[in-house]
């Protein structure tokens, strides 16, 4: 392989590394969607950025081995820290997340919290974590980080009162998601933010629902935010991923330091899919929204529905609050039956012909799944107070991209099923 002088080392364009913004702020999500992330000096003359498959990067001289820059963002080192395909892709989603400074990527969603959360937790701190988190976030908590020496505890995310009681000298950092995972619950983030920031504790994140589109996280008081990206920004169930943003400079460097010793890296087809998927994550997530809001209108008006756990849909729990902080949603909801048994709920479950069985959302096509909280929650209690104790039985939906009324033809005909015996 020859010494190539068109090698795309800095911004010829001048400017800055991570985190520099181009003036797109005053532009609208869709545009800065298409926009994001697409340096002249990556991708000209074509519109994506090449794919750079290489793990040994070329120097020309022992001059420029000397100069090489580990910890500068879009500068070539060696595989593990990138090239210009994962660069595009994580100044894309930093472009997107209002007052992000920098943005990293791992393997997986699961990848990026334990990246966050080992990035600022260290033996003897603890960690305050939403009781509705994602459950895999709850076994990092208990069978990774406990061993660390990291103790976590869990609070009512609708409780500030309660959660401002939980802090102690040693807590360091609160993980919210909003809404949680299953339940639904959407916590006030601007007043658990204010509560943590008065006891020098870090907020972070797991915006995966809303996303920075719907979830201006750092706006809202938090200081990282995580997101699986093999959710909306993947939006065709074929990727795994993850990033973690941060508004902090020195934070972001914390991290990304962080994320070096673990030898975290994406491949860069990945990050190439993940850039196809994230130029049309707006009108996916707008279509998405807007249909999920058109089944959960419809199931609210079903005799077999005692709940419709859906923040977007005015008049179900969060909707108010979603309404102030939130400019979008997405696909994924989840209802609850009035009464009934398992056998029933799975009778509903099987009928469906449009609905997968299966974990995972955000793709093209919808999926349903049961779900028991339960065992995922430790400071709430389901059902929750107030509720006629027999409404237990939840099933979560992810809204795909199908007709809205097809999907509410399958739930139909999932109720119908849930009749015969
Ligand atoms: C799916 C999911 C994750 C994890 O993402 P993976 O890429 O599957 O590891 C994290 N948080 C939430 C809220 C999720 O739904």
């Amino acid at each position: 392989m020859g010494r190539r002088s068109g090698y795309p080392q800095g911004d010829r364009r001048g400017r800055l590394s991570a985190g520099a913004k181009r003036e797109a702020g005053e532009r609208g999500p869709a545009t800065r969607a298409v926009e994001a992330g697409r340096r002249e000096e990556w991708t000209w003359p074509v519109v994506n950025p090449p794919v750079w498959r290489g793990s040994t990067h070329l120097y020309r001289d022992s001059a420029e081995l000397a100069k090489g820059r580990p910890n500068e963002d879009g500068q070539f080192y060696y595989g593990r820290r990138g090239s210009p395909t994962q660069w595009a892709l994580s100044e894309a989603l930093t472009e997107l997340e209002p007052g992000a400074h920098g943005t990293l990527l791992y393997p997986s969603g699961v990848a990026a919290i334990a990246g966050a959360l080992l990035g600022v937790l260290q033996a003897g701190d603890v960690l305050l974590m939403t009781d509705n988190a994602y459950e895999p976030s709850r076994a990092m908590a208990d069978r990774l980080l406990a061993p660390m020496g990291i103790s976590t505890r869990y609070f009512d995310p609708l409780d500030v009162d309660g959660f401002a009681a939980q802090f102690c000298d040693r807590t360091r950092a609160v993980l919210l998601e909003a809404p949680g995972s299953l339940t639904m619950e959407l916590c006030d983030v601007p007043a658990l933010a204010a509560v943590a920031h008065g006891r020098e504790a870090l907020v972070l994140i797991d915006n995966t629902w809303a996303g920075p589109l719907g979830f201006p996280a750092f706006r809202r008081g938090c200081d990282i935010s995580i997101m699986a990206l093999t959710k909306h920004v993947g939006g065709h169930s074929d990727l795994m991923m993850g990033s973690v943003s941060a508004a902090d400079p020195a934070l972001y460097d914390q991290l990304r330091v962080k994320a070096q010793l673990l030898g975290q890296v994406v491949s860069p087809d990945d990050a190439a899919l993940a850039l196809r998927g994230l130029r049309t994550m707006p009108l996916r997530l707008a279509r998405s929204a807007q249909s999920a809001l058109a089944v959960a209108q419809w199931l609210r008006g079903r005799d077999e529905v005692a709940h419709v756990l859906c923040p977007m849909l005015p008049g179900a729990p969060g909707h108010d609050l979603w309404a102030r902080d939130f400019s979008g949603g997405c696909g994924l909801f989840s209802f609850v039956l009035r009464g009934r048994s398992p056998a029933d709920r799975a009778r509903l479950i099987d009928a469906l012909e449009l609905f997968g069985i299966g974990y995972s959302w955000g793709g093209f096509e919808s999926l349903a799944i049961p779900f028991e909280p339960n065992r995922a929650r430790s400071a709430t209690s389901w059902p929750p107070p107030g509720w006629d104790a027999a409404d237990r039985l939840g099933i979560r939906l992810a809204i795909g991209l199908e007709d809205p009324e097809d999907l509410v033809h399958d739930l139909a005909r999932g109720f119908a099923a849930m009749e015969r015996e």
